[in-house]
C-alpha cells in the first residue's frame, strides 16, 4: 500500500541501498564492513571518523526487490496518474547495484517473471494494474489511459535514442506549451509490461552495442527511461485530458573520472561525466533550498540531463534519489563520497 508519509511537504526523498556482500569480496583477504545499518534512517560510515548519516529512508543489504518498489516506486506512479511528473535517479559508484535496482532482472519477464525483476517493470506492472482499475470504476466518464515511453542515453553530453540508434546527438528543444522536449526522439506506445519490457531489453542491448562501438564503458553514460501517461475523461459534457511524466534515471558511475593521463576526448568526457553528475547534484540542493522558502536559481541549462528533466525536477514534481553503496571497505570512500551526495541532496 501506498505510505501516505513518503513525500511530506518536502518533494526529494532520498533513500540509501546497500548491496549485499559478493562472494568475492566475502573470500577476499582482510574484508570488512565499512557501513552499519542503526536504524530505518541511520547508517554509520565506520571509516576515520566514524559519521552517521540520516535518510529518508535506509535499505539494508537483505531488502527484497519487492519491497523497494512498495516502499519509493509506489507513490511515483500514484503521483505519476494524478498528472504529476516524478524522477527517480540511481547515484553510486560502479557495482554499487544501480541497474540492479533500476532494472534487475528482465530475462524471460514475461515468461516467468523473476524476483529479482527491478524498479521499472514493477512500476509497470502497478501502473497498468491502478490504470484497469481506475478505467473501470470511473466508466461513467469514460476514463482512458494512453501510456508512451522513450529510452535515451547521454554519454558525453550527447543524446542518443536507444529505441533508435540511427538518432544521435540529438537536440532539447523548448516549447511554450509542450515544454521540455528531445527532438526527434522516439515514442512508442505501451499497453502491458511485455511491451515494456521488450522497450527496454531493446535499449538494454542498443546500450551495449553504442558503447563497444564508441570503445567506452556503459557505466560513463546516463539512461533515461521515461514513460508519459495521458489520461481522458468525460465531465459536463467537457473532456478533460491530464499529463503525468515519470522518468527512471540510470546515471554513470559516480567514481571520480580520472583526468589525470587522460587526453583530448577523454579528457573532456571525464569533465563532462563528472559536471552532468554534480549539475544534478547543485539542481535538488537548489530544490531543497527552494522548498525551504529561499529565492534560489535552478541552474537546469547546466548540463543536458537537468535540462532534459527540467519540467520533473521542482515545482509540483517529486524526485526520489536512491543511493546505492557497496558494504565492502575496499570501497569505502567511495562509498563516503556516494553518502555525501545523498546527503547534500537532504541539506537545508
Ligand atoms: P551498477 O549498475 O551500479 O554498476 P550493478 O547493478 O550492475 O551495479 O550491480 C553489480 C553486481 O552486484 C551485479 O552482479 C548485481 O547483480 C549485484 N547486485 C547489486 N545489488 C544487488 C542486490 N541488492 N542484491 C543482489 N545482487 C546485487
Ligand atoms: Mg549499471
Amino acid at each position: 500500500q501506498e505510505d501516505p508519509e513518503f513525500w511530506n511537504d518536502h518533494n526529494v526523498q532520498v533513500l540509501v541501498r546497500v548491496r549485499p556482500v559478493s562472494a568475492s569480496e566475502v573470500s577476499g583477504q582482510g574484508f570488512s564492513r565499512c557501513v552499519r545499518q542503526d536504524g530505518p534512517h541511520t547508517i554509520t560510515w565506520l571509516g576515520q571518523p566514524q559519521t552517521r548519516f540520516s535518510f529518508d529512508h535506509v535499505a539494508g543489504e537483505s531488502i527484497t526487490q519487492e519491497d523497494l518498489f512498495r516502499v519509493a516506486g509506489t507513490p511515483m506512479v500514484e503521483n505519476c496518474m494524478r498528472g504529476y511528473n516524478s524522477c527517480m535517479f540511481a547515484y553510486g559508484q560502479t557495482g554499487s547495484g544501480k541497474t540492479h535496482t533500476m532494472l534487475g532482472d528482465i530475462d524471460d519477464l514475461a515468461i516467468r517473471p523473476s524476483l529479482q525483476r527491478g524498479m521499472t517493470p514493477r512500476v509497470f506492472e502497478y501502473l497498468f494494474a491502478r490504470i484497469q482499475q481506475e478505467e473501470n470504476l470511473r466508466e461513467q466518464e469514460q476514463l482512458r489511459f494512453v501510456c508512451k515511453c522513450s529510452f535515451l542515453e547521454i554519454y558525453n553530453e550527447h543524446i542518443t535514442d536507444l529505441l533508435d540508434p540511427t538518432s544521435i546527438n540529438l537536440q532539447i528543444r523548448e516549447d511554450v506549451k509542450t515544454g521540455v522536449y528531445v527532438e526527434n526522439l522516439k515514442e512508442v506506445e505501451v499497453k502491458s509490461v511485455h511491451d515494456v519490457v521488450q522497450l527496454l531489453t531493446q535499449g538494454a542491448s542498443n546500450r551495449k552495442v553504442a558503447a563497444t562501438n564508441m570503445n567506452r564503458e556503459s557505466s560513463r553514460s546516463h539512461s533515461v527511461f521515461a514513460c508519459t501517461v495521458e489520461s481522458k475523461w468525460q465531465a459536463n459534457s467537457l473532456t478533460n485530458i491530464r499529463f503525468g511524466r515519470l522518468n527512471l534515471v540510470d546515471l554513470a558511475g559516480s567514481e571520480r573520472q580520472k583526468s589525470s593521463g587522460a587526453e583530448g576526448d577523454r579528457l573532456k568526457e571525464a569533465a563532462n561525466i563528472n559536471k552532468s553528475l554534480s549539475t544534478l547534484g547543485l539542481v535538488i540542493m537548489t530544490l531543497v533550498d527552494i522548498a525551504n522558502g529561499k529565492q534560489r536559481h535552478v541552474p537546469y541549462r547546466d548540463s543536458k540531463l537537468t535540462f532534459l528533466l527540467q519540467d520533473s525536477l521542482g515545482g509540483n514534481s517529486k524526485t526520489t534519489v536512491i543511493a546505492t553503496i557497496s558494504p565492502s571497505n575496499g570501497n569505502a570512500l567511495e562509498t563516503m563520497s556516494t553518502l555525501k551526495f545523498a546527503q547534500r541532496a537532504k541539506l537545508i
